[in-house]
């Protein structure tokens, strides 16, 4: 493992999460129900995103995740917030954009108005998009809507959810081997409060079990910030599976990927960017 590069993402303060909607999702998918949108910055005026935005430059930080609760059809509405999109990129930040199901024409405004990385959650199993998404969509729309993005001029930054079953992961990653896509954001689900996921807790061996499956069929594997920080040992784990990028990783990790000869590199932006 010596010398091998390890890049640790702090996207905390820099690379601020901001909500376009606030606190509101008409989605409220089961393992969620919105709570996640409370970790966020909320800017739904053109005014207080701005201002957000010229916080975070004022503060030193290079760019924004630019995010929201959905409407019933997956959609959130981030292309409404173009012009700001336009003038922050302007100002010299980036932006990544979870826009969830948008059509050409919003990808190609937000392509437009500067954004390069689009954040899209993949999954493939039928009944979890129907059932935990609350979504009427088919397995074949996710490919769709990369290629939308794709067509557009966006670069679809896809993220694989762990916790929904081995059907969504394998057709997942069959749906991603088949779009040429090499680059993965894991993540794993959270006991949240008030979801159904309150209570149970994600096994740090499946997840690290499941990167090192993907590493080893190709996959270049990012472990993104959204799990359960109380799995001590995870972050470990899943750069021994393979993981080679790793958002806001704790101290205690650090000093062990350096005591074991990684090469530690830091990015301080949202661990999309670097993809
Ligand atoms: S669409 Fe996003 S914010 Fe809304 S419930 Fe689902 S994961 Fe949470």
């Amino acid at each position: 493992m010596g010398g091998e590069r390890l890049i640790l993402c702090y996207n905390g303060k820099s690379f601020p999460s901001v909500s376009v909607t606030g606190g509101r999702c008409a989605q409220m998918c089961e393992h969620c129900r919105g709570r996640h949108l409370s970790g966020m910055t909320a800017t739904e005026t053109l005014d207080s995103l701005l201002a957000e935005a010229r916080r975070t430059k004022a503060f030193g930080g290079s760019g924004l995740l630019i995010s929201g609760g959905a409407d019933t059809g997956g959609r959130v509405p981030v292309a409404d917030h173009a012009d700001a999109i336009g003038r922050i990129v302007s100002e010299g930040l980036e932006v990544n954009v979870h826009a969830g199901f948008i059509d050409r024409e919003e990808a190609e405004r937000l392509v437009r108005s500067g954004v390069t990385r689009f954040s899209v959650d993949v999954h493939q199993d039928r009944e979890i998009i129907r059932d935990f998404m609350h979504l009427d969509k088919e397995p074949e729309d996710y490919g769709r809507l990369i290629d939308t993005i794709r067509e557009a001029g966006g670069i679809p930054v896809p993220h694989i959810t762990l916790g929904f079953g081995e059907k969504d992961l394998f057709l997942s990653l069959r749906l991603l081997e088949s779009k040429g896509m090499k680059d993965i954001i894991v993540l794993a689900l959270v006991p949240t409060p008030g979801t159904v996921t309150e209570g149970s807790t994600m096994n740090e061996d499946a997840v690290a079990g499941a990167i090192m499956m993907m590493s080893a069929t190709g996959f270049s594997v990012t472990l993104g910030c959204m799990r359960d920080r109380t799995l001590r040992g995870l972050e470990i784990k899943c750069i021994q599976a393979g993981a080679r990028r790793i958002a806001n990783p704790s101290a205690g990790t650090v000093r062990w990927a350096e005591e074991n000869g990684f090469s530690v590199e830091t990015d301080p932006r949202c661990c999309c960017m670097g993809i």
